[in-house]
């Protein structure tokens, strides 16, 4: 079943990314009410029906973790991608001014890394693009993971508007030495940075004066840490691990949820199950 452009009402926007904007759309056939978002690309139109073929992987993947996919059109050499409306918006909207409090961070790390452990598992597909914006909540209180880098063909030919300003990369990333192949352990790092901005309420090396310096300190500096007098020791534990600085050293994600901090969620009777 084809979404096309003519069956969609425009509502109000969302939010603007690299690539294009985000809006809120109903789906008239249907009445559902989706997240359209706009990816301008630069590229031939042949490889079009090679992007939304990639993009078809979707319709076979359903997991309470990931936002739902509906499906993706292009006209001219944009592509509409349209997704599960997510009522409550991402997470970096959701920080108040001096973080979340740790319950709801916990709760919140164990849907990321659930949602993460079902890619990597069922799909194949590591994230690349873990951070507060991509992370999306609704008023039944589901997290859930979008934006993930499921097609080859689209990430080559995306058409940046605007560099990205925070950099959520691994040190590996930045200073690639042997083995530079992208891993589920640079997916693990930018959890770990994610989880410092959500429990800070601000990007962790936001101080930094430019990108450049960013990219420098993210390189150089110790790992950014959560503060001892607002977070438990499991979760300082927690984080200290997903930012280690060699790559290898990281945990799995079945290590994740093993780990004290998230272990409660995994038992069929704690509070995850709810
Ligand atoms: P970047 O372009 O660097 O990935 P981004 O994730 O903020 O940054 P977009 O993915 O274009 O950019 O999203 C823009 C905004 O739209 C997000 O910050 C989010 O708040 C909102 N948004 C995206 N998808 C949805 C959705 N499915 N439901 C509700 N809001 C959404
Ligand atoms: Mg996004």
């Amino acid at each position: 079943y084809q979404i096309e452009m003519s069956q969609l009402t425009a509502l109000e926007e969302l939010g603007k990314g690299q690539y294009g904007t985000v809006r809120r759309v109903r789906h008239e056939p249907t009445g559902v009410e989706m997240a359209m978002k706009e990816i301008r690309l630069e590229l031939d139109k042949s490889k079009l029906d090679g992007i939304i073929m990639e993009l078809d992987v979707l319709h076979k993947s359903t997991s309470p973790f990931i936002v739902d996919f509906y499906g993706a059109f292009f006209v001219e050499s944009t592509v509409y991608y349209c997704m599960e409306y997510m009522d409550a918006g991402s997470l970096d909207k959701l920080e108040a001014a001096d973080g979340l409090p740790e319950a709801v961070l916990a709760r919140t790390v164990w849907c990321v890394v659930k949602g993460l452990m079902f890619l990597k598992e069922e799909l194949s597909i590591i994230h690349r693009d873990v951070k507060p914006t991509n992370i999306l909540v609704n008023t039944k209180g589901e997290v859930k993971l979008c934006d993930f880098g499921v097609s080859g063909q689209l990430e080559k030919s995306l058409a940046k508007t605007n560099i990205g300003c925070q950099p959520y990369m691994a040190p590996e990333r930045i200073t690639p030495s042997t083995n530079s192949t992208y891993t589920v352990a640079s997916d693990v790092w930018s959890l770990g940075l994610s989880i410092v901005e959500m429990g800070l309420g601000r990007y962790p090396y936001a101080n930094e004066s430019s990108v450049f310096a960013q990219i420098t300190a993210i390189v150089q500096n110790d790992p950014p840490k959560l503060p001892e007098d607002k977070f438990s020791a499991e979760c300082r534990d927690f984080v200290a691990r997903c930012l280690d600085k060699v790559p290898t050293r990281r945990p799995t994600y079945r290590q994740l949820l093993r780990h004290p901090w998230l272990a409660r969620f995994e038992n069929p009777d704690g509070e995850g199950a709810k």
